[in-house]
């Protein structure tokens, strides 16, 4: 008998079962056990796999998508990434319509997965017929045997999580968890793994990361859409300046606001301490577990679980340049968080 070859089908069968790594000097003077699902782990580098995946296969599921057919999307991100990468191994073409805001970097990498990129003008209303989201929303009506993926309000999104984000750390902490901390963008992460920890354990806390500029935090809090929360910030990939139909806000029990600054030198401050090299995100969710450390959120008994959304290495132009980061202003005076300084 021929021996068996120890190999997967192919890089899609690596997309999640992500590890959970014990943090333990960045967070050792707080209450409580953390620990990190590192979803840099995923084949394309973030949680993102696994709802590319999902999507797409419910799709052909249901018989709306064939071989040669294809994938839009609006993104310029790890969900871009996601989708070009599931469609190479399954045969889709892959278009993404990004803005011109969208770094060179990034529109090579989609591209160097195989994705046809339209770059659109950033300073246009969302409903010029020139806009990312117009452009998407032309295409997908233009080209027979389309799928368009609408992340921010596709309730597969959120799906994606329940049935693999959730069940893993469920599994992981063997039924322990007590807190779950994830940024939310989306709230595709936040709302799937909550479902599906909270059928599980009805006492799970479980808290929202959110940027300042964007809506989330106070919607949740007064389910009024206030505009003035809306301004300029630099963490890519949370926050929003809508409210997205994939957030489940009632399965959420707090958000955490942090501020630019803070995220990069805990992004920074992750990698000094405890080897992950994590994206910007990484670094305001650990900045988060902060914050509610300073609250009293936590004690002796709390298990808590942050999601580490994506890997360091897209962000060798912004977080980790220190250049950028003093142009941001952000090595100016003293930091206020003398825990996060490092010596350069
Ligand atoms: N971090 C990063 C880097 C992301 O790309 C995203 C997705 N927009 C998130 C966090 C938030 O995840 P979600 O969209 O599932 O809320």
């Amino acid at each position: 008998m021929k021996k068996e070859i120890k190999a997967f089908d192919n890089i899609l069968a690596l997309i999640g079962n992500t590890p959970l790594v014990k943090l333990s000097k960045i967070t050792k003077d707080f209450k409580g056990s953390f620990y990190g699902k590192v979803e840099a782990f995923n084949p394309g580098h973030s949680s993102k796999d696994r709802i590319a995946l999902h999507i797409i296969e419910q799709a052909e599921q249901k018989g709306i998508l064939k071989p040669g057919d294809t994938i839009v999307e609006t993104t310029s991100g790890n969900t871009g990434f996601a989708l070009a990468m599931v469609s190479v191994i399954k045969g889709y073409e892959c278009i993404l319509a990004v803005t011109s805001k969208s770094s060179k970097d990034k529109i090579e990498m989609l591209r160097a997965m195989g994705a046809k990129v339209y770059v659109c003008p950033a300073n246009v209303a969302a409903d010029d017929p020139r806009s990312y989201y117009s452009v998407a929303k032309r295409l997908h009506q233009e080209i027979k045997g389309s799928v368009y993926i609408n992340q921010y309000f596709n309730e597969l999104n959120a799906d994606a999580h329940y049935q693999s984000t959730g069940p893993e750390i469920w599994e992981q902490t063997a039924g322990q968890i007590t807190h779950l901390v994830a940024c939310s963008g989306t709230g595709g992460t936040i709302s799937g793994t909550a479902k599906y920890l909270k059928e599980q354990n009805p006492n799970i806390r479980v808290i929202g990361v959110d940027a300042y500029g964007s809506v989330l935090k106070k919607y949740h809090e007064t389910r009024e859409f206030d505009t003035d929360e809306i301004y300029p910030y630099r963490i890519e990939g949370m926050g929003k300046n809508l409210i997205p139909t994939a957030t489940n806000f009632d399965l959420i029990d707090k958000f955490v606001k942090v501020t630019d600054e803070d995220a990069a030198h805990s992004a920074r401050n992750l990698a000094h301490t405890e080897g992950l090299f994590l994206g910007y995100t990484s670094g305001a969710a650990i900045q988060a577990i902060k914050q509610l450390e300073q609250e009293g959120e936590f004690d002796e008994n709390s298990i808590v679980v942050v999601i580490f959304p994506d890997h360091g290495s897209r962000y060798m132009a912004k977080i980790y340049n220190e250049d950028w980061m003093s142009e941001q202003g952000f090595f100016d005076a003293v930091h206020t968080d003398e825990s996060l300084k490092i010596e350069y």
